[in-house]
């Protein structure tokens, strides 16, 4: 499967599994958009 390189992509949730996700994509896309939605107050904070 071809990764998407440009494009936007939006992760809900900034807890662990959520800047995981978007550290992967602009890894593999540095194109990406990508935004973090996170519903509380801390991204990751235990990280
Ligand atoms: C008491 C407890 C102790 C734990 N201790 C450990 C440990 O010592 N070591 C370990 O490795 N794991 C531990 N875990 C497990 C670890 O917390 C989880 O495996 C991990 O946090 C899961 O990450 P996640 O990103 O899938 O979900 P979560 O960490 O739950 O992140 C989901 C995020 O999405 C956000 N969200 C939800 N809905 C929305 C919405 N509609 N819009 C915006 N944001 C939204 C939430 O606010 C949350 O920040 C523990 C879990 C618990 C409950």
């Amino acid at each position: 499967m071809t990764e998407p390189r440009a494009g936007r992509l939006v992760v809900v949730g900034g807890g662990a599994g959520g800047p995981s996700a978007a550290a992967k994509a602009k890894r593999v896309g540095p194109g990406l958009e990508v935004t973090i939605l996170e519903q509380g107050s801390f991204v990751s904070f235990a990280a």
